[in-house]
């Protein structure tokens, strides 16, 4: 088996170093604190870690081997020395951090290690927290915690300071592009899927693979109709669109990607000669080389501009009307009608 297949935690180099270089040393901490973006790789990679530790390869540079039947168990989540923790009614609370605490007082069962894997431990109770705390300052010698976490600023600074934190920063777009083809059956959506879940793959998979194509439709619907149309219609067309925010929003992200794609065929000859290496959108490769000769670049940044602004000024909470009125008006000044 392959580093990487017996590690699959893709785009998180430093991470899977601090990880291998522990096991491979012998020298493990008791607790390990993995602090990072939701859907970037956190929960693989505390399963990968909990195999390697208790792994029975010989060599500790093999572990996890992937093959032994303690790898087996791990990843079917049936080992015995594996203790996982997860939110019950969306919170860690301090009964569950009583029972880790018990079960840590035992001895392992089968392995070298007792694991005890500790998810959303940023949503700990302020007293499941100081419960935790207690176990941490006193850990029985064969324990390792693995405690997960979005956002270390819910946790007590005493927390955090007994463990080693272990950084998961968000995937770069072709390794998250990689993984929505690969493990999700993404196809070719998954540059799409990659382009909106901003190194993410919870985000990303929030729209199916159809889901993703269609809402693009959607969104090349909305802007051809607008494109070069007679500013007097634009107030009717921004009506239908006043009260469904949160859709208009999720268009014009994908509207972006595709005015990005659009500058890059104005701006590289050879995007459009290799489009699956440069464009987001490059299946739609023809419709692209439409727009970008119907508008200007100045045209296409203007679009963007506009929808930049969009997003800004709805974050500051201007009234949604007259900022959805603007910018229909703004984005319909970009360029001509494209009859694709
Ligand atoms: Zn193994």
């Amino acid at each position: 088996m392959s580093q990487t297949e017996r590690w699959p935690i893709r785009g998180q180099p430093a991470a899977v170093n601090i990880m291998r270089g522990a096991v491979a040393s012998g020298r493990v901490a008791h607790a390990y604190l993995f602090v990072g973006p939701r859907g970037v790789g956190k929960a693989t990679a505390g399963n990968a870690f909990a195999a390697a530790l208790l792994c029975e390869a010989a060599d500790a540079a093999e572990r996890p081997c992937g093959r032994c039947p303690t790898c087996a168990d791990v990843a079917a989540g049936r080992h015995v020395d594996v203790y996982k923790l997860v939110p019950e009614e969306d919170k860690i609370l301090i009964d569950q951090v009583r029972r880790l605490h018990q079960r840590a007082m035992l001895r392992a069962v089968r392995g070298r290690y007792k694991v005890f894997l500790v998810e959303a431990v940023d949503t700990a109770t302020p007293a499941a927290q100081n419960a935790l705390l207690k176990v941490l300052e006193d850990p029985p010698g064969d324990t390792v915690f693995i405690l997960i976490a979005h956002n270390e600023a819910p946790l007590l600074p005493t927390v955090v300071s007994r463990c080693v934190t272990v950084r998961f920063g968000r995937l770069p777009k072709d390794v998250a592009a990689a993984i929505l083809r690969e493990r999700f059956g993404y196809g070719d959506a998954a540059e799409l899927g990659a382009a909106l879940g901003d190194g993410s793959i919870a985000q990303a998979t929030r729209l199916s693979p159809e889901q993703l194509l269609e809402r693009r439709e959607a969104a090349l619907a909305f802007f051809n109709d607008l494109l070069g149309a007679d500013p007097t219609t634009v107030p009717k067309k921004a009506e239908a669109w006043h009260k469904r925010r949160d859709e208009l929003v999720e268009l014009l992200e994908i509207l972006q990607t595709w005015l990005r794609d659009v500058l890059l065929c104005q701006h590289r000859p050879e995007a459009a000669d290799q489009p699956g290496a440069w464009l987001v959108n490059f299946d739609r490769v023809h419709d692209l080389l439409a727009h970008a000769r119907a508008m200007g670049p100045e045209e296409v940044m203007q679009a963007l501009d506009h929808i930049l602004s969009f997003h800004r000024r709805l974050s500051e909470n201007v009234g949604v009307r007259p900022l959805v009125d603007v910018l229909l008006l703004d984005l319909a000044a970009c360029g001509r009608r494209v009859v694709a």
